[in-house]
């Protein structure tokens, strides 16, 4: 018999068969307590000049979602292994939202006042696999969703942030700066990103949301150093090491 519609979960008792691992999680800047992400939604095309330069078009139509899994999650500065399965590994520099409480088909100003903080972060992209997908209509999962591919530096809360304005976000590789835009240019803003997510799930604390890349993307080899950066938030590094 069926005893609950709301809520109905697999228990999380009984005697497990092997060890399950807790939530990953990320720094809070400034404080000691952490925030366990549990699921990781990442927006496709969210600024135009990336989409050109991906040789598409935005449309103001509505956004398109890719996940990664929790377990993808790296700490920024990590040295990551070159990934297996790819000769071109991307990087993308991204501002990353962090939701802060239970948000269902919320309206842009809900949903921005339920973030809990914003955090640079990378979303790392085996491009080569990932276009060869998009190409045959397909997934975008081998090209996204892998071990070590989502880079989150510590958060900073909303509160201590104030208005996201005209920052300006950027990455440079070894030293050299490869992407740089203003968070003004997001085709979705972070709160109309929110709001239309949450009329497909509800999201909570723990959820956090890639806003899409500027222009500017390319690849990484083993030694490379990428440090990226928005104004007022702690810079997310990660350092590319050898294939496994
Ligand atoms: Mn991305």
């Amino acid at each position: 018999m069926i005893e609950k519609t709301i809520g109905a979960a697999v228990p999380a008792t009984g005697r497990r068969l092997f060890p399950s691992p807790d939530f990953p999680t990320v720094p809070v800047a400034g404080e000691d307590r952490v925030y366990p992400v549990h699921r990781i939604f990442c927006v496709g095309r969210n600024y135009a000049e990336h989409a050109r330069e991906m040789g598409v078009e935005v449309d103001r139509e509505a956004p398109f979602y890719f996940t990664k899994s929790a377990l993808a999650l790296v700490a920024s500065g990590s040295r990551i292994p070159y990934p297996p399965g790819t000769r071109d590994f991307h990087y993308e520099m991204e501002l990353v939202a962090a939701i802060g409480r239970q948000l269902f088909r919320a309206d842009p100003e809900t949903a921005e006042s339920a973030l809990f903080g914003y955090a640079c972060g990378l979303d790392m992209t085996r491009r080569d696999l990932q276009l060869a997908a998009r190409a045959k209509g397909r997934p975008w999962d081998l090209g996204k969703d892998f071990e070590r591919s989502a880079v989150v530096a510590p958060i900073t809360r909303a509160a201590a942030l104030g208005a996201l304005g005209e920052r300006r976000i950027s990455l440079s590789v070894n030293g050299a700066v490869r992407q740089s835009a203003r968070l003004a240019d997001l085709v979705w803003s972070v709160p109309e990103l929110v709001s239309h997510l949450s009329q497909f799930y509800h999201l909570g604390p723990g959820d956090l949301i890639f806003t899409g890349t500027p222009a500017g993307v390319g690849p990484v080899v083993p030694g490379d150093v990428l440090r990226g950066e928005i104004d007022g938030l702690v810079p997310v590094e990660l350092a590319i090491g050898d294939p496994e």
